[in-house]
C-alpha cells in the first residue's frame, strides 16, 4: 500500500494556454535551457547518454547529463518492489533510451515517473513509456505544464532541427496521481518523499528526497557549474534561496542537480553563495540609485569573473533583475 498523504486521479485534459511574454526575456541570449531564435549548429544534439548510468547508492543511480545543454541528469530509484524515474528527457526518443537503461538496473514491473518540474527536456520524454506506468506530480506543476508548455515546446523546435526532430512528435501525456504539497512513495525497502518547494527556477520545482540512501534530487533549483536560470517572471529569488536552506536541513549525502555533475552537500553552499552575493550586490547597487538595467549589465560582467568556469553566463542578468525587483 502506498501511503499517499494527498492525491487524485487526474482528468484534466491539457489546456493551451499561450503565455506570450513571459518567455521573451529569456530569450536574450543564454544556452542551457533557452537561447536566440534561429539555428545553432554548435551545440551538440540533446540526447540521454547511453551506457553510462552510474549507482550514487544502494538504491539510486543517475544516467548523467554529460553536460550537454538540455539534457537532465534523470534519477532511477529502485526498490524491492516498485522503481521511481525523476525526469524523462527531451521527447520520446529520449524517453526510450532512459527506458533502456532503466532495464539494465531495474526488472520491477511497477514503474513511477515524477518530474522536477515542467520544461521540456524534463517532462516530454514521458510519452515513451509504458502505459502501465504511473505519472505523478504536483498540481501546481501540472498547472504550469498546461499553461507554458506548448510555448516552451514551439520555442525549443525553433533552436536546432534536432531539437525540432525530437519534439515533433510530442503529445500531451497527463498525469495518473496528482498530490499538493507532499508524497512518500514505498518503494519496498526504500522510500522516495515527494515534495513541492517552488516558486524558484519554476512555480512547480518539486524535490526528490531518498531518505534511506540520503540523495537529493533538486530539479534545476541546483545545478553544478552552470549559473541557476531566471525563465520567467514566475521564478524567485527570495523564495529559491529558502528552499536551499530547507535542502540543506535535510543534510543529504548527495545532491543531484538538475544539470551538471552529481555532487554532495557543498553545491547547495556553493549556489548559495553565488545567489546570496548577487543579491546584496543588487541591493548595494539599487540603493545608490542605479536602474535595473544598469545593475544587471555591471553585475553580469562582475560575477563572469568571479565564476569563471560555470556556464550559461547570459543569466546573471536575469536573477539580478529578480532580486532587484524583489528587493525594497
Ligand atoms: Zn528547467
Amino acid at each position: 500500500m502506498i501511503p499517499f498523504l494527498q492525491c487524485r486521479r487526474s482528468t484534466t485534459m491539457f489546456v493551451l494556454a499561450l503565455f506570450g511574454a513571459m518567455w521573451a526575456s529569456a530569450l536574450a541570449g543564454n544556452a542551457q535551457e533557452t537561447a536566440p531564435l534561429g539555428h545553432n549548429q554548435s551545440q551538440p544534439a540533446p540526447l540521454v547518454q547511453e551506457h553510462k548510468t552510474i549507482r550514487v547508492s544502494d538504491h539510486v543511480y543517475v544516467i548523467p547529463d554529460g553536460r550537454v545543454n538540455l539534457v537532465p541528469n534523470i534519477g532511477i530509484i529502485v526498490g524491492n518492489r516498485a522503481t521511481l524515474v525523476v525526469d524523462a528527457g527531451m521527447g520520446p526518443r529520449n524517453g526510450q533510451t532512459v527506458l533502456r537503461e532503466l532495464a539494465k538496473v531495474s526488472k520491477n514491473a511497477d514503474l513511477y515517473l515524477t518530474t522536477t518540474h515542467f520544461h521540456p527536456e524534463h517532462v516530454t520524454g514521458a510519452q515513451a513509456f509504458p502505459a502501465n506506468t504511473k505519472i505523478i506530480r504536483s498540481e501546481a506543476q501540472e498547472e504550469e505544464v498546461k499553461q507554458k508548455q506548448p510555448e516552451f515546446i514551439h520555442n525549443f523546435s525553433q533552436r536546432t532541427p534536432e531539437i525540432q526532430a525530437l519534439l515533433q512528435d510530442v503529445k500531451p501525456r497527463p498525469p495518473d496521481i496528482l498530490f499538493d504539497r507532499e508524497v512518500k512513495l514505498d518503494l519496498g525497502g526504500v522510500t522516495a518523499r515527494l515534495f513541492l518547494v517552488g516558486p524558484g527556477h519554476t512555480r512547480g520545482d518539486t524535490a526528490v528526497y531518498v531518505e534511506e540512501d540520503k540523495v537529493l534530487f533538486t530539479g534545476d533549483v541546483v545545478v553544478n557549474r552552470f549559473f541557476p536560470i531566471f525563465p520567467d517572471r514566475d521564478a524567485s529569488g527570495k523564495n529559491w534561496l529558502a528552499i536551499l536552506n530547507q535542502f540543506e536541513a535535510l543534510q543529504p549525502r548527495t545532491v543531484v542537480p538538475g544539470h551538471g555533475e552529481v555532487g554532495d552537500a557543498g553545491l547547495l553552499s556553493k549556489e548559495q553563495g553565488y545567489l546570496k552575493s548577487l543579491q546584496s550586490r543588487v541591493a548595494e547597487l539599487k540603493a545608490q540609485g542605479k536602474s535595473a538595467d544598469d545593475t544587471a549589465k555591471l553585475l553580469s560582467d562582475e560575477f563572469r569573473q568571479k565564476y569563471p568556469d560555470w556556464e550559461n553566463p547570459g543569466w546573471i542578468s536575469d536573477a539580478a533583475k529578480h532580486f532587484y525587483s524583489e528587493s525594497d
